[in-house]
């Protein structure tokens, strides 16, 4: 397996497999996200294909790319945080063999994970390699906060920020490992928000379906308790960890309701949970044959179904704010149940 199973980077690898294919190999790139966006394998399947000797590296079954895969390539280098830094020392042990002379055409690669937390004389060291680097060294540093890295070893780098996967990638990424019912599936995606690490993450544990259970659960009873039980309610959704999990399940299940409403049917993705409403406006629907639905029908309606995903945004982004939560979550309740 080569690039092709990196999901919606074709950007970054269209740029890498070009850089081969011409043989306009740099001397340091950074590969730059948050935890699990997928540069750990991107850039090691670029260090695996700088010294594959298949038809289109990585090829992942020469002998090289072998070694590789297998951690016995003996001019591939890893330097990992020792406690909470890499320090000077690490490149120190090996220093030398960065300076060795290697074949004809052979590669000696550098992983450098976490490289923000190089420390100062960590970070200048390796400046001063990259200042006259062997001809025939590449670096590869791999980065959560590329912002902390020193500007001096940032200007030396070609960069390779990963962006976050649209939903559509996110899904096609998901039905490659496992065939989900949709509504699932919606859920993973928008609580993995982009991030494929985490989206197989979750898959693995199997976690979102119990969320997305318990905000069925919860649901039925914010529509269905007594009044007189709204704030007692309101207090438990206080006490949560997950709250902003549960937020996202709801919005999806009312999503999925609204895109019942309007189209008559329950499948399909329906995603992209942070655009406006509007686009899904009801008027736009003029003379469908939903749209004659009294608005009054409760909790199937429009008029019910709108008003409360507007609700649920805005509470979703009260809570991220500096609110009364607890007051935000009340507010909330009630203007759900139509009480406010
Ligand atoms: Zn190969």
């Amino acid at each position: 397996m080569g690039f092709e199973q990196i999901v919606g980077q074709d950007l970054l690898v269209g740029a890498l497999e070009r850089s081969l294919k011409c043989s306009e190999i740099g001397h340091a790139y950074l590969f730059s996200g948050p935890p699990g966006s997928g540069k750990k394998t991107l850039a090691f399947l670029f260090a695996q294909a700088l010294n594959c000797t298949g038809p289109n590296p990585p090829c992942g079954e020469c002998l090289s790319c072998r070694k590789t895969k297998s951690g016995n390539h003996p001019n591939l280098f890893h330097v990992k945080p020792q406690g909470a830094s890499i320090k000077i020392e690490q490149l120190r042990e090996l220093k030398e063999s960065f300076f060795y002379r290697t074949r004809e055409g052979i590669k000696k690669v550098c992983l450098l994970y976490d490289a923000d937390l190089l420390t100062l004389p960590a970070g200048n060291s390796l400046l001063k390699i990259l200042e006259e680097p062997p001809e025939d060294l590449v670096f590869l540093l791999l980065s959560s906060r590329p912002w902390v890295l020193l500007q001096t070893i940032l200007s030396r780098c070609t960069h390779f920020p990963l962006k976050p996967l649209t939903d559509e990638g996110m899904v096609y990424l998901l039905e490659s490992r496992e065939k989900l019912p949709s509504r699932e599936r919606d859920l993973l995606v928008f609580l993995a928000e982009g991030n494929p690490g985490k989206a197989l993450e979750m898959l693995a544990q199997g976690s979102w379906k119990e969320k997305l259970e318990e905000a069925t659960e919860l649901l039925k009873r914010m529509e269905h308790s007594p009044e007189e039980e709204l704030i007692s309610l309101a207090e438990e959704l206080f006490r949560r960890d997950d709250l902003q999990e549960i937020i996202a399940a709801f919005l999806l299940i009312f999503r999925r309701r609204l895109h019942s409403c309007l189209s008559g049917h329950s499948e399909g993705i329906l995603l992209n949970i942070s655009k406006p409403l509007n686009y899904i406006s009801p008027s736009s629907y003029a003379g469908d044959k939903f749209s004659g639905m009294t608005p009054s029908r409760k909790y199937g309606g429009l008029f019910y179904l709108e008003k409360t995903c507007h609700a649920l945004l805005q509470l979703q982004s009260e809570l991220l704010g500096n609110v009364n939560r607890r007051l935000a979550i009340e507010v909330f309740l009630l203007t759900m149940r139509g009480v406010v």
